[in-house]
């Protein structure tokens, strides 16, 4: 499986248009903000001393503790929120609620 970008020279890749790869420490991140958080006077931060976690992509990727999370909700809203014509829960919801 080949990612849409790959880094050159420590091979690398990641699939987001907003995911960053540090060219100084080779280290992914999930957005740009969670980039800058790793740079501090122009050094780089180790992720956890960044207290950045991986996020639960495929790939090797930092991003902030309960980023990816957020982000799968909003998904969910964005199915099923936006017109409001129903206003009632999914009746998927109730029997999916197994699954981690
Ligand atoms: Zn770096
Ligand atoms: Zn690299």
């Amino acid at each position: 499986m080949t990612e849409q970008f790959q880094c050159r020279k420590c091979g690398s890749g990641w699939g987001g248009l907003n995911t960053c790869h540090c060219q100084r420490c080779h280290v992914t991140f999930s957005t740009v903000a969670n980039f800058d958080r790793h740079q501090r006077g122009g050094e780089c931060l180790t992720p956890k001393d960044a207290g950045l976690v991986r996020n639960g992509r495929r790939y090797e990727c930092y991003g902030q503790p309960g980023e990816q999370e957020r982000a799968a909700r909003m998904q969910g809203k964005d199915s099923g929120g936006l017109t409001g014509v129903e206003g009632l829960p999914v009746p998927e919801a109730a029997f999916g609620g197994v699954s981690s």
